[in-house]
Parts: C-alpha cells; structure tokens; sequence
C-alpha cells in the first residue's frame, strides 16, 4: 500500500478517494475515525492505493484534481464565450483570463 493523499479536510480526501474509486483503484483511507463533520481532530485523514501498482495512476488523477481546484471555467469579458479553465486565453478573441478574485 502507498499513500497518495492527505488532507486536514475530510472533504477533499473523500473526494480524492471518489475519483481513484470512479476510476477503478481500490483505495483505503486511514485516520477517518478523527474526523467530525468535516473537522479532524488530531491527525490528517489519508488516502491509500492498496495496489502498489496503481500509485503513478492515482497520482495523475490527483493532479488533475488539484489543478482544477482553484480555477473553474471562466467567461472571456471581451466576448462573452465560455472558457475552459485550461486555457489562459480565450479561445475565441485571444484575450487573457481574468484573474480569479
Ligand atoms: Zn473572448
């Protein structure tokens, strides 16, 4: 077992291991007895492959999940087109992004 994942927030743990689970990984999650209600008491609740194997792709999927976090899909204030949060200019008229408040 390797440990792919952790977090102060339940939250985001149970959503790391609900995206490895959508994928096909078997995970476990240790510490999850210190949390209340989206609260951890004493240690950090942790996300574990239980095949070491599938380590480098649980890993990417977390990447995928940690990039997306803080950026959504963004409207071009030029144009008015939606945008992927991928892209740091619209794809329609070229202008950059509008930073994220
Ligand atoms: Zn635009």
């Amino acid at each position: 077992m390797k440990m792919v994942y952790t977090n102060e927030s339940s939250v985001l743990v149970n959503n790391a291991k609900n995206l490895l689970i959508h994928n096909g990984l078997s995970v476990s999650v240790a510490n999850e007895h210190n949390s209340t209600g989206g609260h951890t008491l004493l240690a950090n609740m942790e996300l574990w492959v239980n095949r070491d194997s599938d380590y480098d792709k649980a890993m990417e999927l977390l990447n995928t999940l940690k990039s997306s976090k803080n950026i959504k899909e963004w409207v071009c204030t030029e144009c008015n087109e939606k945008n992927d949060a991928s892209f740091e200019i619209c794809w329609n008229c070229g202008s950059e992004a509008p930073r994220q408040p």
